[in-house]
């Protein structure tokens, strides 16, 4: 490239570096409502041009947030001075190819959004320009193969697949698939300094704790990691760190804090032919408590468990009574003060009839109406259920909205705790008895299966505010004591990191910090994700 050109090029990319404006308030906060601040903001649209931003402020030494889809809820999106990098426009499904099984994995950009990769494999159409001889044969294998889809499924298909595999995200069908890590076969990061990294699973591991990393200029970067023992359930809480572990793993769920996720390739599975779902309803908690145990026990072939108690149901009560939507689901009856929402997923009809039959026993012993359960077996039933799950937190948050306009410093506090199996009841009647002792409002829903429940504490004033968040606190002390996590599926982000130190205590929190400081020496990106900004930050402040 001549002088003259890279001088162009330089002018052309270093309008990409935006300074802060009125224009751009939205993207300082995400979906926990907390807002940030921040000097500038950049939506790179190349590996390229990525580069460049990380670089310029890499040598400015400005700290750097990273954003997908801001549908977070951990604030992890969330500005802490400096520059914010938006990925919404390196928005590209860049190819595809046959794995050494045969199945299919697809290539996309971070800020590639769910919904729409979704319907792109859903209905196999791909914008294909631009992509290479063997993409493109593999495309037309793709066409020629049957249904396929990706499993990980965050509720809020919004969310970019960057930002899901930043978060580890999982969901409903994790009970059955497992999150995004389990889907994600490839990864390149980009570092603080501009400097990529390009994994694949099952080429690079640890040796007991310590991970080579070579970059794709060749540098080896030697890391140490933490030596603390996850938990053995679900869980989303601090950096993944295991013996010999692969080193993808290490960037899958690291909250933006050690290196921007600019290419993702995820692996589809096969769809099933047989997707149904079942709402049932019971009297009570004890009764739902039953029913989940029950299933677990006699029904094979499920993908999801989810729950939803009294004041869940009354909010969906609320909304189809006052909104437009909702329209696809019937009135729920009065009776009823709990219900799970099962998913089974088949090959054949008759074995997901067959499954169904040992559902409908499962209601019966735990004394609810198999006559009132509703059967979802089409796509649009389907799609019914789904919109009601989602209904249900957008509900509670425009509810919180509301009250924060006479009490702003309340907001949500959402419980996000998973135990193993075994703690489930104990854990639910701790929950209840703190928020009946404390007199607060709540609301409880989730992915039971996996023993995660989420409890909503609605405060109406700053004083039940403060109690909520001393019993979060309390919970996570005793969660962590029975083996379970603080963080199942929604990170530590921001708004999580005391319950982080809870859990793994003072002296892996260093651990993880020199991680950090490792690949991130000026401590400038996710600033104040996972582990504080201010302790540990590159400013010494
Ligand atoms: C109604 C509702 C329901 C939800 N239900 C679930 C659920 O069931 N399960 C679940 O897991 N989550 C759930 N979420 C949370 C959220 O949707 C997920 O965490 C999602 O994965 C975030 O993706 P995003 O693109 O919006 O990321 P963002 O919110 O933009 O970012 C999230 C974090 O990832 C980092 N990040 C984003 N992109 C990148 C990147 N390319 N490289 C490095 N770091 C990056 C950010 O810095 C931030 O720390 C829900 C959210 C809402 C609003």
């Amino acid at each position: 490239m001549s002088e003259n050109e890279a001088r162009g090029r330089r002018r052309v990319i270093s309008g990409l570096i935006r300074p802060m404006s009125e224009k751009y308030e939205s993207y300082l906060c995400d979906e926990s409502r907390v807002i940030g601040n921040a000097e500038s903001i950049s939506f790179p649209r190349t590996e390229v041009e990525l580069r460049y931003a990380l670089s310029v402020e890499y040598a400015r030494g400005d700290r750097v947030t990273v954003q997908g889809g801001r549908t977070g809820i951990s604030a992890g999106a969330v500005p802490n001075g400096g520059h914010i990098i938006n990925l919404s426009r390196m928005d590209r499904i860049t190819g595809m190819r046959k794995d050494a099984d045969g199945e299919f994995c697809v290539r996309v950009q971070a800020g590639v959004v769910l919904t729409r990769f979704n319907d792109a494999v859903a209905e196999k159409k791909f914008d294909a320009s631009g992509w290479g001889y063997a993409s493109l044969s593999a495309l037309e294998d793709f066409h020629g193969a049957g249904p396929y889809m990706f499993m990980p499924d965050p509720t809020e298909d919004t969310a970019t697949i960057g930002g899901m595999a930043a978060c580890n995200a999982s969901g409903a069908l994790t009970y059955r698939y497992g999150s995004t890590r389990r889907h994600i076969s490839a990864l390149r990061v980009m570092l603080c300094d501009g400097r990529s990294v390009s994994l694949r699973r099952g080429e690079c591991f640890a040796k007991g704790r310590r991970l080579q990393l070579r970059t794709d200029d060749g540098d080896v970067l030697c890391l140490d990691l933490p030596t603390y023992t996850m938990p053995d359930v679900k869980n989303a809480a601090g950096y993944f760190v295991c013996d010999g572990m692969d080193a993808i793993d290490l960037f899958i769920g690291s909250d933006g804090a050690l290196g921007v996720i600019f290419e993702v390739e995820v692996r589809l599975m096969k769809r099933p032919a047989h997707i149904w779902s079942a709402m049932c309803f019971f009297g009570g908690e004890n009764d739902a408590l039953r029913f989940v145990a029950e299933c677990r026990d006699m029904v094979e072939n499920l993908a999801a468990i989810e729950y939803f108690d009294g004041a869940s149901l009354d909010i969906l009560r609320g909304e189809k009574a006052f909104g437009a939507s909702l329209t696809r689901i019937p009135d729920i009856s009065a009776r009823y003060g709990a219900a799970v929402c099962v998913e089974l997923h088949g090959a054949l009809e008759s074995e997901a009839m067959e499954q169904l039959f040992y559902v409908g026993e499962c209601i019966d012993r735990a004394g609810g109406d198999i006559y009132d359960t509703w059967l979802a077996r089409t796509s649009s039933a389907n799609i019914g259920l789904r919109e009601m799950r989602r209904a249900i937190p957008e509900r509670v948050n425009r509810l919180i909205a509301r009250r924060k306009l006479t009490e702003p410093t309340i907001s949500k506090l959402g419980s996000d705790m998973a135990v193993p199996d075994g703690f489930l009841r104990a854990t639910l009647g701790m929950y209840r008895l703190g928020m009946t002792e404390a007199g607060l409002e709540s609301a409880v829903w989730g992915h039971i299966g996996n023993n995660h429940l989420h409890v909503n504490i609605l405060p109406r004033s700053k004083e039940e505010f403060e109690r909520g968040k001393a019993l979060i606190a309390e919970w996570a002390k005793r969660v962590s004591e029975s083996g379970g996590t603080i963080s199942a599926e929604h990170g530590v982000g921001k708004l999580k990191r005391d319950a982080l130190r809870i859990m793994y205590g003072d002296k892996h929190i260093l651990e993880m910090s020199a991680l950090k400081r490792a690949l991130d020496p000026k401590w400038l990106l996710g600033c104040g994700n996972i582990l504080p900004a201010a302790t540990f930050g590159a400013r010494g402040v």
